[in-house]
């Protein structure tokens, strides 16, 4: 820990506090995070480390770079690459307005980066806007990535701040324990709009059943014949029958077509097998026109 020189808090987030710091020999500046266990006592358990030493090889310009792992007897400080913000305070700072075409750039690091850790069977399975780094230079980076399979699935942050439900898709709202990298694709679907939106999320639930009621009057609810074995799954409850909301272009009205497509079409689709995998969308034709800077990277 002499190494670094700790400098500022920057971020409290589901598994502990994050602080700025600066390699003494180097200069380099990084993020350092302290992972808090839930049974601090223990030490950290030997299937955390495995998992957190396979994500040191996982190297990707659009994963956020894990540098180090620091373990001492009870303590896991994990020294990653550090960015300038999250996309939550980016779309605090925009105000209400964001390029289209740097809601295209975005989308396509964030399928890009999925796409990689999904092909070395990675899951994120909490993504969200507070998990997505961004640097000046207009680059997207994946946080967090891997800690939900070492530590657990977050229910309930640290610092007592309860997980939010916005983000995940109507299977693990009904109680799915079979993930696949299905779950990632429908949080980037909610997450595309919320780009488009310039920061306002899509569906923003305030518990289990408001978040499925919110879904399913957007998207209609499913039935077993266009999902089947939802009602088989865990926590299935049925709900009323809303139809596919027709007002849908009022929902992402800065969006395109292809836009609308892919995220209607592709990604926000209730059924888990249906939904597209990262490396289809951003084959995707709302890509043909994405800025060739972005696609080389
Ligand atoms: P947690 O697992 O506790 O949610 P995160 O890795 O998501 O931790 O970090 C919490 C917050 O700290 C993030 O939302 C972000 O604002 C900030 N943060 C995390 N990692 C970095 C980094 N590498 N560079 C800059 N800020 C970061
Ligand atoms: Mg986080």
């Amino acid at each position: 820990m002499q190494k670094y020189e700790k400098l500022e808090k920057i971020g409290e987030g589901t598994y502990g506090t994050v602080f700025k710091a600066k390699n003494r020999e180097t200069q380099e500046i990084v993020a350092l995070k302290r992972v808090r266990l839930d049974d601090d006592d223990e030490g950290v358990p030997s299937s955390a480390l495995r998992e957190i030493c396979l994500l040191k090889e996982l190297k990707h310009k659009n994963i956020v770079r894990l540098h180090d792992i620091l373990h001492s007897e009870k303590k896991l400080t994990l020294v990653f690459e550090y960015c300038d913000q999250d996309l939550k305070k980016y779309f605090d700072s925009c105000n209400g307005e964001i390029d289209p075409d740097n809601v295209k750039s975005f989308m396509y690091q964030l399928l890009r980066g999925l796409a990689f850790c999904h092909s070395h069977n990675v899951l994120h399975r909490d993504l969200k806007p507070q998990n997505l780094l961004i640097n000046k230079n207009g680059e997207l980076k994946l946080a967090d990535f891997g800690l939900a399979r070492a530590f657990g699935i977050p229910v309930k942050c640290y610092s007592a701040e309860v997980v939010t439900l916005w983000y995940r898709p109507p299977d693990v709202l009904f109680g799915a324990k079979l993930y696949s990298t299905s779950i990632d694709m429908w949080s980037a679907g909610c997450i595309f709009a919320e780009l488009a939106n310039a920061g306002r999320p899509l569906f923003p639930g305030n518990d289990v059943d408001d978040q499925l009621k919110r879904i399913f009057k957007l998207l209609g609810t499913p039935t077993d014949d266009t999902w089947v074995g939802m009602t088989e799954l865990p926590e299935y409850k049925p709900y009323p029958m809303y139809h596919v909301n027709p007002t849908w272009q009022q929902v992402v009205p800065k969006l395109n077509s292809k836009g609308r497509d892919l995220l209607q079409v592709s990604l926000l689709i209730c059924n888990p097998g249906q939904r597209l995998s990262a490396e289809e969308g951003m084959q995707h034709g709302y890509f043909s026109d994405l800025n060739p800077a972005v696609k080389q990277g």
